[in-house]
């Protein structure tokens, strides 16, 4: 499930796009931190350590990375947008009392679906809902 910073470079460059220093901060940060952050939660972050980064820069940016699908949206519950570097596949649990989003491994090609033999999937997300550990 890991993908490092490294790694990302190295797929960016391959698509031959170039980011700028903020814009790999961004990156940086998605990749050192599975928490699926908001784009507030990422301004916040590294205001002390990039101070000239602009939330529409980290909008950009992500968007960027979203088409290269190096990055995905989380849209788990409620209407916050999250974000989190694309993986192989990989469900989202949610607990709802302490609203923290952690992944699991799952398999999702493996799992038998009814009533699509018609038609194209171009994307599979699990999320479940409920209590982590911590919480419980
Ligand atoms: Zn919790
Ligand atoms: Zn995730």
């Amino acid at each position: 499930m890991d993908q490092s910073y490294e790694a990302l470079l190295k797929k960016l460059k391959e698509q031959n796009i170039r980011l700028s220093h903020q814009r790999l901060k961004v990156l940086e940060y998605l990749s050192r931190h599975r928490c699926h952050p908001t784009v507030e939660q990422i301004f916040r972050e590294l205001q002390a350590e990039v101070p000239t980064l602009s939330k529409t820069t980290i909008y950009n940016t992500l968007e960027v990375l979203i088409k290269a699908e190096i990055v995905r949206v989380v849209t788990i519950g409620g209407n916050e947008t999250r974000y989190d570097i694309a993986t192989d596949d990989h469900g989202h649990f949610k607990c709802e009392s302490c609203g923290e989003i952690f992944d699991f491994t799952i398999e999702l090609e493996a799992v038998p679906i009814q009533g699509l033999q018609d038609f194209t999937i171009v994307d599979r997300d699990a999320y479940f809902k409920g209590v982590c550990p911590r919480c419980l």
